[in-house]
């Protein structure tokens, strides 16, 4: 069984503590690796160099154009090296080895994509009434702690690494401890493309004490976060103390909203896709399906139906649609969901551990319908394949109970009527709204949640934001002296 070492100043290392973590396959729940298991003395020693190279390095003198090409090298490694990373992602959290070979696209694609914004985030020249020049200037936020989950892990340290290292900053990223072992798989690279010592470091390690060492360290400026609510607000009080700068992606229970007249074989492939791609392990999951009235019970029926027959196998087999849970403890909790959910509710299919599977943590796709919009599995982040699925009678009614939510990340609404589409995206209070689709993500586009979802938006130009300062520079082109006290 292989031991994997963590990136700390240019070196790859085990935990000072000499403590691991073991790697499950989910679906095997045999242990396929270890990881070292940092303490708060590794996570210091990381943002230690990574203030050393923010404050003192070559990093700090480098241009764009030398950042950008150190992105686009990353990028093509990812590239040349994309079917050995999917595979290791597919087994380590159980997604089906299809949706891993897409991951690893996009986690290309996003270091392609801030590698050319390095060279475009530009200043501003402002306006003021003096005889003066006055420039705001964008500069790095300094360290940024950034810390993962476990449902796209590759994709996430991309989302969190290219914007920040584009922006110029310096990196300790914490991956899910469930998860490491792609972005350790990278971990060498950025030394061998060309990266300073100490500009990115990947230190590997529990929530508590990793990733709260990271949060409470004097030496990081900003914290990046994507992950459970419940975690993010823990996070956003301990960054309180010197008032980092934080970015939290947190869950949801996203509505996808299917009116009457939408496409009907296009809604029921919507309302699968949304909440059983990558087993439903997805922040933005169409959890709550809301469906109008006159078309409720056969929408129901087709669903359930087209639910049953959703391949679930090993990830590593092509043909597989949906993989394990990524762990124990995520399994324990599904399956905690689904009795709970045969109380609340009506349900329709799945509901159980997928007994096919004598190891592994499979679940069945499970949709509940007749949900109450107050129940407890209408309102509270599954994580997992599980469906809440409830009438409306009129829009407004649709609109009411979409917006009756905690969370607001994302939100879909299927329908031809154009008026209709477009009133219910306005009144939708979410960061994302699909029309007639509901998942696709890309890099151009801004990422990010309204309300318990969090604030500040990934992706885009907005990503690279968030890494950025701005400073006022004003220069006086008056030579005479102000005069004021004479
Ligand atoms: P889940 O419960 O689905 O595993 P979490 O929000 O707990 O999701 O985990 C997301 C990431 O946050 C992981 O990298 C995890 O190690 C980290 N984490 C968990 N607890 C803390 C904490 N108290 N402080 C900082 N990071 C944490
Ligand atoms: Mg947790």
């Amino acid at each position: 069984m292989h031991r994997h070492r963590m990136l700390i100043n240019g070196e790859l290392v085990e935990a000072q503590g000499g403590a691991w973590i073991p790697v499950l396959d989910p679906s095997t729940e045999e242990i396929i690796a270890e990881v070292p298991a940092a303490g708060p003395s590794d996570v210091a020693r990381a943002v230690e160099a990574a203030r050393a190279a923010f404050d003192s390095g070559p990093w700090a003198s480098s241009t764009a154009q030398e950042r950008g090409r150190l992105l686009f090298k990353i990028a093509q490694r990812i590239r040349d090296d994309a079917a050995a990373l999917a595979e290791i992602e597919s087994r380590d959290c159980g997604k089906p080895i299809v949706e891993a070979e897409y991951d690893m696209q996009d986690a290309a694609t996003c270091f392609e994509y801030y590698g050319g914004m390095a060279t475009k985030v530009l200043g501003h020249v402002n306006p003021v009434p003096d005889n003066a020049l006055s420039l705001s200037l964008r500069e790095p936020v300094g360290v940024a702690g950034q810390i993962i989950p476990w449902n796209y892990p590759l994709v996430m340290a991309a989302w969190k690494l290219a914007p920040a290292l584009a922006a110029g900053c310096t990196c300790v990223l914490k991956p899910a401890e469930q998860t490491p072992l792609t972005a350790l798989h990278i971990a060498g690279w950025f030394e061998q493309a060309g990266f300073p010592p100490g500009v990115v470091n990947i230190v590997t390690g529990l929530g508590v004490p990793a990733g709260a060492a990271l949060v409470a360290h004097p030496g990081t400026d900003k914290i990046a976060f994507t992950g459970s609510a419940e975690v993010g607000k823990i996070i956003l009080k301990n960054a309180a103390d010197n008032i980092k700068r934080v970015t939290l992606e947190l869950g949801g229970k996203s509505p996808n909203i299917f009116f009457a007249d939408a496409d009907f074989e296009a809604a029921i492939d919507g309302a699968l896709f949304g909440v059983f791609i990558n087993q439903g392990e997805v922040c933005s999951a169409g959890s709550r399906i809301l469906v109008e009235r006159s078309i409720y019970s056969r929408f129901v029926e087709a669903i359930t139906e087209k639910a049953r027959s959703i391949r679930l196998g090993p990830p590593l087999d092509r043909a597989t649609k949906m993989g394990p849970l990524v762990s124990r403890e995520q399994y324990e909790r599904v399956r905690g969901y689904q009795e709970l959910g045969k109380k609340e509710a009506r349900l329709t299919a799945g509901g159980n551990r997928a007994s096919q599977f004598s190891r592994g943590f499979f679940v069945e796709p499970t949709i509940f319908a007749d949900v109450d919009n107050s129940s407890r599995i209408a309102r509270e982040e599954i994580f997992g394949p599980v469906a809440a699925v409830i009438p409306f009678d009129a829009e407004r009614d649709a609109v009411r109970i979409a917006n009756d939510t905690p969370y607001g990340l994302a939100a879909a609404v299927w329908t031809r009527d154009i008026f209709r589409a477009l009133r219910v995206v306005k009144a939708v209070r979410a960061g994302i709204v699909w029309v007639n689709h509901m998942q696709p993500t890309y890099v151009e586009a801004p990422w990010g949640g309204y309300k318990q979802s969090g604030f500040g938006r990934e992706l885009g130009p907005w990503g690279i934001d968030e890494y950025l300062e701005t400073k006022q520079v004003h220069i006086n082109l008056n030579e005479q002296p102000i005069g004021w006290y004479s």
